[in-house]
């Protein structure tokens, strides 16, 4: 199977039907690095930049962020690399940052709420970012969107780095391009308002899951009563492709529906056309992407989530299809 994967890797990831699927890696540590190449894929779709901060004891400095963005940038040469800004609080505490006990951390102070509380700790990462980002094409992505307000202010903070940082004579990046994860179901109402500020999004389906049907993600007794191929799920899903095609904004996913086989396949049927994924994912959904017949599952998906008789879970369907393909 590893052998076949490997066979696979320099192969374009193209549907039988002639459909060009852009798979990208999720990282988050230079130990990921290596897996860009060996899986093939065509850049970092998500890198989680806490992880520097969770793994440390005191808080990374500017200089040791700039030096990990920078080596990702090394890794990646031509590759886009698509840097998430600081998602900590709810599950993902830091140590040395004081935090007051919350009754529903994920619906808590966390993620971009944080980072405009905090505009020490979020403009010190901008500022490394766009440091190493010198000369290069910088891509930054908002966690936990819920209202356009909460970008705007982000892109104020970026907007006062890169003038600090231009006074100041460093070279800026070649291009910047700011994005936002469809995570908040909140957003998903209001995506012909915030599209028109936005240069591309990436839907975090693990929350976005988890709000959508209020299961706690992380409590094994809910997280798997729901099923994220259902008709009401995938709705909202095509939903945001269909605001990307709207507003021209470019619609990816980079939740771990998209590293199982069965879910990529629902995701390419509503017409996403890039996804990102933990690497050892990489060759399983590119080998299911080979033999993909993307006009029949199409049809057959958004004909499923239409119907009036509804089925509660595709995955069954889906299953069967990929069978006879
Ligand atoms: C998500 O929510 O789907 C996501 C990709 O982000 P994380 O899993 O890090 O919250
Ligand atoms: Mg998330």
């Amino acid at each position: 199977r590893t052998q076949r994967f490997a066979e696979m890797r320099d192969r374009p990831a193209t549907t039988r039907d002639g459909v060009e699927i852009d798979l990208q890696i999720n990282a988050g540590l230079l130990v990921d690095l290596p897996h860009l190449e060996e899986a093939g894929a065509a850049g970092i779709g998500l890198f989680r930049t806490e992880l520097q901060f969770m793994i440390a004891s005191t808080m990374p400095r500017c200089d040791d962020q700039k030096r990990l963005y920078q080596a990702v940038f090394e890794a990646a040469g031509d590759k886009p690399v698509t840097f998430r800004t600081l998602d900590v609080g709810g599950d993902k505490m830091l140590p040395y940052l004081a935090s007051v006990a919350e009754e529903n951390p994920a619906l808590g102070y966390r993620a971009v709420r944080l980072s405009l509380d905090r505009p020490a700790l979020i403009r010190t990462q901008l500022r490394a970012l766009i440091k190493a980002a010198a000369g290069r094409e910088l891509r930054i992505m908002v966690p936990m969107i819920a209202e356009t307000f909460e970008l705007k202010a982000m892109r104020d903070l970026v907007d006062r780095e890169l003038a600090f940082l231009d006074r100041h004579g460093y070279e800026g990046p070649s291009s910047l391009k700011i994005g936002a994860m469809i995570e908040v179901p909140s957003i998903l109402f209001q995506l012909d308002q915030i599209m028109p500020h936005l240069d591309f999004v990436s839907v975090g389906s693990n929350d976005l899951f988890q709000f959508f049907n209020a299961v706690d993600r992380g409590n094994p007794r809910v997280a798997n009563r729901f099923s994220d191929l259902s008709p009401g799920f995938l709705k909202a899903l095509r939903s945001i492709v269909e605001a990307g095609r709207r507003n021209g904004v470019p619609v990816s996913l980079c939740g771990e529906m998209a590293g199982r086989p069965l879910g990529a396949m629902a995701l390419i049927a509503l017409g996403f056309r890039s996804i990102s994924m933990a690497p050892p994912s990489v060759g399983p959904v590119k080998e299911m992407i080979l033999s993909l017949d993307v006009g029949a599952v199409s049809e057959l998906v958004n004909r499923l989530i239409d119907e009036a008789e509804p089925v509660t879970d595709l995955s069954p369907i889906l299953a069967d299809f990929a069978r006879a393909n």
